[in-house]
């Protein structure tokens, strides 16, 4: 269980200057060792961030936060073995910095999802992950949750784990949009859980 906030910063020109220890554990557990600092620190984000939406997204919500105006939402980011959700705070620093803040808001624990797993993919097929709300889109199904997913393709492709890349759901990304469209907007219960 995460305690501490995952911090990282870009600096007035989009480049990653900096991030704390808990960010550096989060990688570690999560993301495998393409996500360690020395691999990220000095790139630009949108080297990291590279789906076009989540791109677009993450361009509006930084411009935003430089103007002085923290950018607020939730968003679910899982382990294998646990549903979580992350309360997320981008906010202006001297200079064009901005820092991203995330604090895990709450846990629940489930049975460990394989495709979640780093390394578990074991074939060429991509999957996209909603950044925001955590399902992944399927051909003929829409945005599922991952169980759901994980379901279907072993009934049609055996137990081979696609990669899952990361990417944005119309629902989350048009909430999102509203949400930066209306400065007074604070209330992160119309948010995605
Ligand atoms: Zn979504």
């Amino acid at each position: 269980m995460l305690t501490e906030p995952i911090i990282y910063r870009i600096d007035a020109k989009d480049r990653i200057c900096g991030c704390n220890d808990a960010w550096i554990s989060f990688a570690q557990d999560n993301e495998g060792e393409e996500s360690l600092p020395e691999q990220v620190v000095g790139r630009l984000l949108w080297e990291v961030v590279t789906d076009p939406t989540l791109q677009e997204l993450y361009q509006r919500m930084v411009a935003k936060a430089r103007t002085g105006q923290p950018v607020q939402f939730r968003y679910r980011c899982d382990a294998p073995n646990e549903r979580r959700i992350f309360h997320m705070t981008l906010r202006g620093e001297p200079g064009g910095v901005v820092e991203f803040r995330s604090e895990l808001k709450s846990y629940e624990e489930r049975p460990s999802v394989e495709w979640l797993k780093p390394h578990a993919a074991t074939g060429k097929e991509l999957v996209r992950l909603c950044s925001w709300c955590a399902r992944v889109f399927v051909e003929g199904l829409g945005w599922v949750s991952i169980e759901r997913a994980i379901e279907r393709h072993g009934s049609l492709q055996g137990q081979a784990s696609p990669k899952l890349t990361h990417g944005m759901c119309e629902a989350c990304r048009d909430e999102m949009l509203q949400l930066l469209a209306n400065p007074a907007a604070k209330d992160l219960n119309q948010l995605p859980a």
